[in-house]
């Protein structure tokens, strides 16, 4: 019997504790990482080849959305992606699905989508009753209940990592539609049930000030969408504005959360100039962004390298990072015993060119693709088949291929 079940060898493995990138191999067995070293013995079921790549922890998208809801509707709710399809094809093992789904609701979510899905999906609970599935939801005051909301998530407290308040528009001329209901409503939930606040609020000047927005949330509480062209970031001169690094400086997260019309690179270019880079990297992944602008998280990470984002901090916003903002610090890491959620990646040479949401382009000279992912040490993505056999060799009835049919027995 084989000592390992998988073995990744000679890749550049990224370390994110450490901040480094070293030759090595890594070796799993029974779901988690058995050892890492130099030249561990090929003594393994399986062994890729993944000499050219990076050896990466499975990657996070701590902004996206993959609740589902049928019939698709038209207009009046957001339209989510397909976690499977979507996710492991660009190395992403974590997905945080960011508020479709509010209290109401998150039994189904949890019975059809996180239960059915080899992906791990963590969540932030909407603080309207019906999550972003039913706008008018958003915009209900007496949907925003933080007592039920709060106690949904500590019933369901490996799942839920926070507390979402998005697309709740200010009304100054109506009085049954306190401007702060939504924000403050999340942040009073995220204090009964001790988890975090992610807002996605816009500005509006004399009612909803912008670092009135960044006050009111807690240490530790995430600011997405940061580079959408409606926060004003910087002064007229261009230059940093100082409640931007005051916030920072408190504790205050800032995420990118790319979306269809969240990332603009005059916002983010002019900040990352400044030295005001994100702290974690997410895409908003959705029905209306999954072929552009955001694509996936690799492409929305690839436009950091492109703008001179060294691949480690890269990384480290699409690994570490967001574990230790969503306070899953066993997540993002590839310590020996950790779970084996591993990305190998490639990183190719260009120039490529990368999209924002204003339809401009930058070019840079290189991008990240994804070669292979593992989630729970099982290959679940790997187009180039490096965990196969050559067919010359392969036994007849072998089927072991990662993919929609893998389990099937029809042709054994
Ligand atoms: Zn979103």
């Amino acid at each position: 019997m084989a000592r390992y079940d998988l073995l990744l060898q000679g890749g550049m493995i990224y370390d994110p504790c450490a901040g480094v990138l070293e030759t090595g191999d890594i070796a799993v067995k029974d779901g988690v990482i058995a050892a890492r070293g130099k030249a561990l013995a090929a003594d393994a079921e399986t062994v890729m080849d993944v000499h050219d790549c990076i050896i990466s922890p499975g990657l996070i998208d701590m902004h996206c959305h993959v609740f589902p809801r049928f019939p698709y509707p038209h207009g009046d709710s957001l339209r989510t992606t397909n976690a499977e399809e979507h996710m492991f094809r660009c190395g992403v093992t974590t997905a945080v699905d960011a508020g479709t789904c509010g209290w109401r609701n998150f039994g189904d979510f949890k019975e059809h989508v996180i239960d059915a899905t080899k992906l791990r999906v963590l969540a932030f609970i909407d603080i309207a009753a019906k999550g972003m599935h039913y706008t008018a939801s958003e915009q209900s005051v007496s949907d925003i209940n933080p007592g039920i909301a709060a106690a949904v998530a500590r019933e369901f407290s490996d799942i839920v990592v926070g507390v979402k308040s998005a697309h709740y528009w200010a009304k100054p001329e109506d009085a049954a539609h306190p401007t702060w209901a939504s924000i403050d409503g999340a942040r009073e939930a995220a204090q009964l049930c001790r988890k975090l606040v992610m807002v996605d609020s816009i500005p509006i000047a004399g009612e909803r000030p912008y670092p009135e927005i960044l006050a009111r949330l807690a240490p530790g509480d995430v600011h997405t969408h940061v580079f959408a062209q409606q926060f004003p970031l910087m002064d007229a001169e261009g230059k940093m504005q100082p409640y931007m690094l005051e916030q920072r400086a408190r504790g205050v997260r800032f995420d990118v959360g790319h979306g269809s019309g969240s990332f603009w690179f005059r916002q983010a270019v002019g900040c990352f100039e400044q030295g005001f880079w994100p702290d974690t990297i997410s895409t908003d992944l959705h029905h209306q962004n999954v072929t552009g602008p955001a694509i996936d998280l690799l492409y929305v990470a690839s436009k950091f390298l492109a703008m001179g984002m060294p691949l480690t901090d890269v990384l480290y916003r699409v690994t570490r990072a967001p574990a230790l903002v969503l306070r899953h610090p066993e997540l993002g890491t590839l310590e020996t015993g950790a779970c084996a959620d591993i990305a190998v990646l490639r990183r190719r040479e260009g120039p490529f060119g990368f999209m924002d949401c204003g339809g401009a382009r930058l070019t840079g000279d290189g991008k990240l693709e994804c070669v292979a992912t593992l989630r729970a040490g099982e290959v679940v993505f790997d187009p180039e088949a490096r965990s196969m056999p050559d067919w010359r060799s392969a036994p007849e009835a072998y089927w072991k291929a990662p993919g929609l049919l893998r389990g099937w027995t029809l042709w054994k």
